[in-house]
């Protein structure tokens, strides 16, 4: 039995749950190997207390799901079939208590509770393994943080199509589309989430999104992008100058937040708490006075969903540990003004943080683009 099964058996026993339901596709991925989004339709892990295991999928998704899962008896529904009965049908079959569940309440959705709560009316429901089930996705193993490189190999990648793309007059959008474009051809289906490119004083809005606006000469402009690769995101953002010569003001903003990403991936290290290592960034945006427009937190994790634990920020004790993948992307956005963030993500171990993304961060870098 895989590992985080066993965790997941252990916690049911601490919490005296009978049954776990899991409807998260990233969730069941990741207890089972079987990757599939089912859209509207139903695709779940249950586990019994006793160790017995399924995983309930769509009709079409059942022998992709065979020949890929261990340790889970796979059992399927047609379209035309009530998915309810046929589990209620199943787990009648396994003389096995059904009280109480354990469920993750982030993700499961009132309608699909109400139908659990038809089809099993004694039970409860109310043993949320959310969080639970975060801390055991927490610590990437070796082939999960070989796939983050490659993810992140391709968020370079982005970079550099953007960079090379950039010219007065060329839209926002049209920026969008070429790295995409650009993408596809090289056999990446998916952005990690909706690719941002933002011109000036747009990077600068908290709702900023890419749009119809043309670029200027002396603009920073902000990517911030991801792709899925194998299953696993990458997130980078890096802002160019666009131009001859930042002005005075451009240059300290920039170079602040450079300072503080700088500072916070050197000194990151196993065993400081999530809060400490914002602090590193904050203070050196707040001691420069700029502390008013850093207005989130440093990072968050990220692995098969581009936002998972540990969450960087002030109040979150939890201690960094080798293994964990996180962002480090602190920004100042002075509304009407300048809008400038970094942002590399990687994992941490003995020896420091290991950056998945290597972009340049030099303000002078790209400034003699066209
Ligand atoms: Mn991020
Ligand atoms: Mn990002």
């Amino acid at each position: 039995m895989k590992k985080p099964i066993q965790k997941i058996i252990n916690k049911m026993m601490e919490e005296n749950v009978d049954i776990a339901f899991f409807d998260n596709p990233n969730t069941v991925y990741f207890l089972t190997g079987f990757r599939s989004d089912p859209h509207e339709r139903i695709l779940a892990t249950i586990i019994l207390k006793n160790g017995t295991s399924f995983l309930f999928t769509p009709a079409l998704d059942e022998k992709d799901a065979k020949n890929i899962v261990e340790d889970f008896e796979v059992f399927s529904y047609l379209d035309t079939e009530n998915p309810w009965e046929i589990i209620k049908n199943k787990l009648s079959k396994e003389n096995h208590s059904l009280l109480n569940w354990a469920i993750e309440k982030n993700y499961l959705t009132l309608l699909k509770k109400e139908y659990l709560e038809s089809a099993f009316p004694e039970s409860h429901y109310n043993h949320d393994f959310s969080n639970t089930l975060e801390l055991l996705k927490l610590q990437k193993n070796p082939s999960e943080l070989e796939k983050m490189k490659q993810a992140g190999y391709w968020a370079d990648e982005s970079l550099r199509i953007g960079a090379e793309t950039l010219k007065v007059g060329i839209t926002e959008l049209e920026v969008v589309a070429k790295i995409e474009y650009e993408l596809k051809k090289r056999g990446i289906k998916q952005m990690s989430f909706d690719t941002m490119v933002l011109f000036g004083k747009n990077a600068a809005s908290p709702h900023g999104e890419p749009g119809n606006n043309r670029l200027e000469k002396d603009q920073f402009v902000l990517f911030d992008l991801g792709v899925v690769h194998n299953g696993y995101t990458s997130d980078v953002t890096r802002t160019l100058f666009f131009g001859d010569q930042p002005s005075e003001h451009q240059r300290e903003v920039y170079e602040t937040v450079l300072k503080a990403h700088d500072q916070a991936m050197q000194q990151v290290q196993i065993g400081m708490t999530a809060e400490e290592l914002d602090a590193i960034a904050r203070d050196v945006i707040t001691n420069k006075g700029y502390g008013v427009y850093f207005n989130h937190r440093l990072g968050h994790g990220l692995g098969q969903s581009v936002h998972e634990y540990p969450s960087i920020m002030s109040g979150n004790k939890l201690k960094l540990d080798k293994n964990m993948c996180f962002s480090i992307e602190p920004g100042i956005y002075i509304t009407d003004d300048v809008g400038v963030r970094i942002e590399d993500c990687g994992y941490l171990d003995e020896v420091g943080f290991h950056s998945f993304t290597s972009f340049p961060t030099d303000i002078d870098t790209y400034k003699h683009l066209k």
